[in-house]
């Protein structure tokens, strides 16, 4: 549901050395092909197939250098050989290049004339094409090499300058906004009363958002339990935002006003309340103006582990990423077989040999187990058919693994 009004945001034209780890926006094509003309794949000698029928040790006098980024010299008549390097072009006539380690070099102190030998076993084994890169061997001209909705990696950074894209159309960033509920949180700075706490919720949520180059997270805020405060705060935040993200006040008690005040300022509320643990009371919306809200338990690990669950689809779509997060899919060491009839998220840690072990926990006020674990796995309901408890083979089961950063 929330998906369906997740829609890509605007795109800008940013430079090539601002564009690592944006959404791109645009079909990129090959201006030329790569390589753009034949060149040698070795540093070495250039030969021509026809000169090499010897079945003796072949001299040949090295007569010029073949360097790369210059027009190639002619290749000279037999017996002779260019010095040719990684990336040279290939001279015309020469179809193929021998290793500079192939070949005996004897270099002539008085003359300054060089010459190379080839044994006759080494002759044996040249064949025409040997490293030769073929023009347009990677790609042929006005061919596509990257599609929209991709992240730019460090290659296709490479492969954008590679091409002449001095510019690059990408997604804007997602403006994300944060605000904390509470009377009894405080910031972090602060000294609290035995009954009072330190602010968990917005640095946490911070630091996720923090994690990729496409958001552009608000500093967070807080509001206190009164309506007043609450809707002033949202409508501050929707100022910037495409997603916002509230924790605490979402719940039953008297002092949950976040739903009713979304309500007020004209939200449609897209579901409330979930069949998953932790983060059952979590409320989802879209605004007038099109943005959408994530309203999450205040339990520290309740609002980690939705936002992660909940947030990541919905920040990929805003983004204007096409492929949905890879399942990264893990079994447990030791398997407890436990299962509940709604989506379980539990903590893991993950092992070594690539398997996770299940990190203890009080439940979802207890951060410092969280903290612990690497992540969460998605446990789904407990399947009750005749079939799954025919094959109720715990121990190999695989579960899908979410890292708590995004
Ligand atoms: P609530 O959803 O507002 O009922 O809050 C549930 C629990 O989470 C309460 O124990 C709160 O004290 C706690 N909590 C709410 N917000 C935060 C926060 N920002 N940091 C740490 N704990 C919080
Ligand atoms: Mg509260």
């Amino acid at each position: 549901m929330l998906l369906d009004h997740a829609h890509a945001v605007d795109t800008q034209a940013i430079p090539l050395a601002d564009a690592s780890g944006r959404v791109l926006a645009q079909t990129v094509r090959a201006d030329r092909p790569s390589p753009a003309c034949d060149v040698s794949a070795m540093d070495g000698y250039a030969l021509r197939t026809a000169d090499l029928d010897h079945t003796t040790t072949l001299t040949l006098a090295i007569i010029a250098d073949a360097p790369p980024g210059t027009k190639p010299p002619p290749m000279p008549p037999a017996p002779g050989t260019l010095r040719i390097m990684t990336g040279s072009p290939i001279p015309p006539g020469v179809d193929l290049v021998i290793k500079r380690e192939d070949t005996t070099e004897h270099p002539d102190p008085h003359t300054n004339k060089q010459s190379i030998t080839i044994e006759p076993d080494v002759l044996q084994s040249l064949a025409p094409g040997n490293h030769i890169r073929r023009q347009g061997e990677n790609i042929a001209a006005d061919t596509i090499v990257a599609q929209p909705g991709v992240e730019i990696s460090p290659t296709r950074a490479g492969m954008l300058s590679l091409f002449g894209h001095t510019a690059v159309t990408v997604h804007r960033k997602v403006r994300t906004a944060i605000i904390t509920t509470g009377d009894e949180v405080l910031p972090t700075q602060a000294t609290p009363t035995p009954y009072q706490l330190r602010d968990s919720n917005s640095p946490a949520l911070a630091a996720m958002l923090a994690s990729k180059p496409w958001l552009d997270p608000a500093p967070p805020t807080h509001a206190n339990d009164t309506p007043k405060h609450i809707a002033a705060a949202i409508r501050d935040a929707l100022a910037h935002a495409d997603l916002l993200f509230l924790t605490g006040g979402v719940s039953m008690g008297d002092r949950d006003h976040v739903p009713a005040v979304l309500r007020d300022l004209g939200a449609n509320i897209l579901f409330h309340k979930l069949p998953q643990r932790p983060g059952k009371p979590a409320l989802a919306a879209r605004m007038p103006d099109g943005q959408l809200v994530l309203a999450l338990p205040g339990n520290p690990v309740s609002v980690c582990v939705t936002a992660r669950r909940l947030g990541s689809p919905v920040l990929r779509h805003l983004a204007g990423l096409i492929a949905p997060e890879p399942d990264r899919l893990v079994t447990l060491d030791q398997h407890d077989g436990k299962s509940l009839e709604l989506w379980w998220h539990r903590l893991v840690q993950l092992l070594p040999d690539g398997c996770a072990r299940l990190v203890a926990t009080v439940g979802s006020g207890d951060l410092v187990s969280a903290a612990r674990a690497d992540g969460f796995i998605e446990v789904p309901p407990t399947d009750t058919s005749d079939d799954a408890l025919n094959h109720n083979d715990a121990a190999n089961r695989q579960y899908p693994f979410r890292p708590w950063t995004l």
